[in-house]
Order: structure tokens, then sequence, then C-alpha cells
């Protein structure tokens, strides 16, 4: 791999407010040295920023990149081989949009991860689940009341269903959390309570009993990982943590009490804010079903009083997003979303500090020597203007992903700007 200068930088990452001017080595995967001063190296390719931005690469701790469509049941029909040609499809405007990293929260298995590695995709870092364990009749479980109801529907449904697996009781949930690991999974994914996508079980539900949480954790923890709980309700975030889970996601309805357990066991609060916001915007045009829009309405309010609770609490929150099908182009505007509550400063930390703890990569997030050069240019200051990150990607000229350019468009806007000038 060819090192790289970036000559002329304003560079930042979420530990100081301004921005250094200067100019950064990348060295074959890594952030080389960073200096005030002109490097004098022959070597480098010479990429002129003339005063943009460059930051570390967003990172996204809730995606599903198999949600090619807001249907979660239909998408439970869908072969195989189109879920992934979505994916292809939505990792790649993931990365050009600057996430350089994100964590899937079902539907992603360990195959697409590696694929990413070895090149044959274009996407993100990804770290994967594999599929949700969910109770019967939980938020994995996407068949109406009038669906497959006989004794050996759940073995054809763990055969069949791309997001979840249904497992009851504690020798079925080691199993399964096995299972997940078995095939690659990164960490375990828990459905610990009631969801708007699945049909049959209320927000306020909590799914799975202390016993079985506790033993899927306990399967994670033998594996050296770690597992994560879809959660809303007080009753369902309190005893995910008291298990051992170590994120629950979303939280919208967290109460002071819980959120001080979440903090006490050294537990992250995932909010996703930006998916209740577009469903409730798109939702019915983008075909999310009617049982699903009924339920939105009780969590999409609580969303940001549910960072207030949480940060006031010292719990330490993450950046995420959930977002399906042809709403993925909203997953920058959880900055801004978060912003209204921690300031621009704070929700660049949530992607960039919090993020990389969750998932156990210490090594991004950050410009300094030694990181991974997940790096992206950007046409303004993120610090001042959060929106700067959205429009898809549109103020973003420039990704590098560890070490490497997947997204240039520089040229094109000194080609443009010369244009003009002619
Ligand atoms: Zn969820
Ligand atoms: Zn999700």
């Amino acid at each position: 791999m060819s090192n790289i200068l970036f000559q002329n930088a304003k560079i930042l990452d979420a530990r100081q407010s301004d921005p250094i001017e200067g100019h950064v080595l990348i060295e074959d995967d890594r952030v080389k040295e960073i200096s005030t001063t002109p490097f004098q190296t022959t070597s480098a390719q010479v990429i002129d920023l003339k005063g943009l931005y460059l930051m570390p690469g967003l990172i996204d701790a809730h995606v599903h990149v198999k949600a090619s469509s807001l249907d979660f049941a239909q998408m439970a029909r869908t072969q195989p081989s189109y879920l992934f040609a979505g994916a292809a499809q939505i990792m790649k405007g993931m990365l050009n949009r600057g996430f350089t990293t994100v964590r899937d929260a079902c539907g992603a298995d360990r195959g697409l991860a590696d694929a990413l590695d070895e090149g044959l995709l274009a996407g993100p870092r990804l770290k994967v689940c594999g599929l949700a364990l969910s109770q019967t009749g939980g938020h994995s479980d996407t068949r109406s009341r009038n669906e497959w109801s006989a004794p050996a529907a759940n073995e054809q449904y763990n055969a069949l269903h791309p997001f979840g697996r249904i497992a009851d009781g504690v020798d079925e949930c080691r199993r399964a959390a096995r299972d997940e690991l078995r095939k690659g999974a990164h960490h375990v994914k828990i459905m610990a309570g009631g969801g708007v996508s699945s049909p049959s079980d209320p927000i306020e539900n909590t799914q799975y009993c202390m016993d079985e949480l506790e033993a899927i954790c306990a399967e994670a923890a033998a594996w050296h990982t770690y597992a994560m709980a879809h959660t809303y309700t007080p009753d369902a975030i309190s005893m995910a943590v008291r298990a051992g889970v170590r994120t629950v996601e979303h939280c919208n309805l967290i109460d002071k009490a819980t959120a001080e357990l979440v903090a006490q066991k050294g537990a992250f609060h995932v909010p996703t804010n930006i998916t209740y916001w577009a469903l409730n915007k798109h939702g019915a045009e983008f075909g999310f079903p009617q049982v699903s829009i009924d339920k939105l309405g009780m969590i999409v309010d609580a969303g940001l009083s549910s960072i207030e609770i949480s940060q006031a609490a010292g719990v330490q929150i993450g950046f995420g997003t959930d977002l399906l099908g042809p709403c993925h182009s909203y997953q920058a505007h959880e900055f801004a979303l978060t912003a209204e509550v921690l300031g621009n400063k704070g929700a660049l930390a949530t992607s960039l500090e919090v993020n990389p703890k969750i998932m156990g990569i210490p090594d991004i997030g950050r410009m300094e020597p030694g990181y991974i050069a997940d790096v992206i240019v950007v046409r303004g200051n993120p610090m001042e203007d959060i929106h700067i990150l959205e429009s898809d990607g549109a103020q973003i000229p420039l990704v590098m992903q560890s070490g490497r350019i997947v997204k240039n468009q520089l040229h094109e806007l000194a080609q443009s700007n010369a244009s003009r000038k002619a």
C-alpha cells in the first residue's frame, strides 16, 4: 500500500472543539504522523486539501445492512440472494456518506463481514451478530397471529428467517447463542422487549425471563464477547442490564431510576432516534405496515428526552440509526437530533469516542498517530454546523478506509471550479 500525505487540512476529532491546521501522513493502513509544519517527503502521494476539514470516519453502532425494505415479514419471504444484493447497495451508500465502521443489529452474517474485509464488496467495516435471538411472539417473530401455528413451526422459521431465530427456555437460548457465535457472530443480539416493526408484540412487553437473558449473556462472555439488547421500557432495560447486557438499544421510555442502574452496571445506551423520525415522516409512503405505524406514536416523541435522562445519570451514550429500506439516506441526520441534547461536539463523541468502546475497536475514531486511517474530508466544520454531514454524503468529497481511498470527488470539485472560472 502506498503512503498518502494530506496537506493543508483543518484536522479535527471529537476531543477538541477547534480544528488544528496541519498535515497528516498516512502509511499503509495507519495514521503515521500529524504535523503543523509541512512534511519533507518524496515518496507519498500528496493531496492538497486547501483548508477542507479532515476527520475520522463516522461510526454507527446500530444498523441493519440487509433491511432493504420497511417490512420485515415481507423480507422474510424474500430469497437470500436478493437481500444480499440489497445489502451491497446499502453498504455502498453508508461508505459514500462517510461511515467507515458499522455494527449490524441483526441480519448480516460473518460471510458479509469477511467479503468486505477481503474487498469483494465496498462498504464500512462490519461487526455482525447473525440472527437476533427472540422468544416465541417476540420482536424477531414476524409471524402474524394466523401464521405457522404448528408445533414444528419454530424449526422451519429458524431455518429460513433472514433476521431472527426463535429460542425459548434456557437450553434453547444457550444453543442459539452458541450457534450464532459458531457461525462467526462478533456479538449476540437479544430481543428483550416489544418492538415497532413486529406484528404481534406490544411495545410495553418484556421479553425473555432473567434466567434466559443471563444464559445468553454467559454464552457471549464465554466467547469473550457481549450481548446487545433491543429494549424500550424501564422493565425491559433493567432486566437486560441486570442480566449483563453491554448495550441497551433505543431505550426511548427509560426513566431516571433505570438510567441510574444502566450507569451503575457500566452499560451503554444506543439511541436510534432518526429511524422513528424517518418512519413517522415516510412510513406510510414507503410501505411500513399499518400495525407498526400504530405503535410508533408511543416512542417517537420520547426519544430525545431519553438521551437527556441517560446523560443526567452518567450513562455512556453511543450512536445508532436503525434505518430501514429507503430511509437509509437519513443516516447522518441522527447527529443533528442528538446535538439538540448533547451539542455538536457531544453528538460527534457518541459516534467517534463511545462507539469504538462499544465495539471493542480501540484504534478507530481519532486523528492520532497509530490509529487506523479511516478518515473523511468534509467541506465545512461539523463542530459549527452538524448538518454538513447530511445530504447523503454530498459535502464529503473524500473517504479513506484503512489507508485506501474509496471515494474521491476532490478532482471533480477542482474541475467544476475551473470550468466556472473559464
Ligand atoms: Zn430494535
Ligand atoms: Zn434494529
